[in-house]
């Protein structure tokens, strides 16, 4: 798995201080997409194992309280980064205890393939969908678009 960006301290994207991860690779193809730079599996660096332990740190670092992780993109769910992302948020769930994960997909909800479930199983909000420039509102939370759906599980929010 490759990634574009990583941010130890985002208060952007999902609720509260986070850390924000946003890797490569995105089949989406959305017009008025600002991530097309990310659209390439390839785009970015990799993503390694030092990386990871960088974000267990962060999530843990009691100096600055984050709320938890969120996953951005690109896609989280495409396929070239399930495998990562399960072991990456397998991680987070057994040794970051009472953070959340929050997951932005170009995917709906209901075509998720069992990888990508297995993924969403863990995790305590996905926001679905593509960005449709024509259903864009400036003022939607979490949402480019009214047609993107925030679905919280909150198995693990504070
Ligand atoms: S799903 Fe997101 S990253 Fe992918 S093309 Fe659409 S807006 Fe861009």
């Amino acid at each position: 798995m490759n990634y574009s960006k990583y941010y130890p301290i985002d208060v952007l994207n999902g609720e509260g201080t986070r850390c924000s991860l946003f890797v490569s690779g995105c089949i989406h193809n959305c017009k008025g997409c600002y991530n097309q730079s990310t659209w390439s599996p390839d785009a970015g660096e990799l993503f390694t194992d030092q990386l990871a332990e960088q974000i267990i740190k962060d999530l843990n670092d009691t100096r600055i309280k984050r709320q938890g992780l969120t996953l951005s993109g690109g896609d989280p769910l495409h396929p070239a980064n399930t495998e990562q992302v399960l072991k990456l948020i397998k991680r987070v769930k057994a040794e970051c205890a009472g953070k959340n994960i929050w997951i932005w997909t170009g995917y709906l909800l209901a075509d998720l393939n069992p990888q990508q479930k297995e993924i969403v199983d863990l995790i305590d909000v996905l926001i679905d969908g593509k960005f449709i420039q024509e259903l864009a509102e400036p003022n939607l939370q979490w949402r480019g678009s009214s047609n993107q759906v925030v679905h919280r599980f909150d198995k693990n929010s504070s």
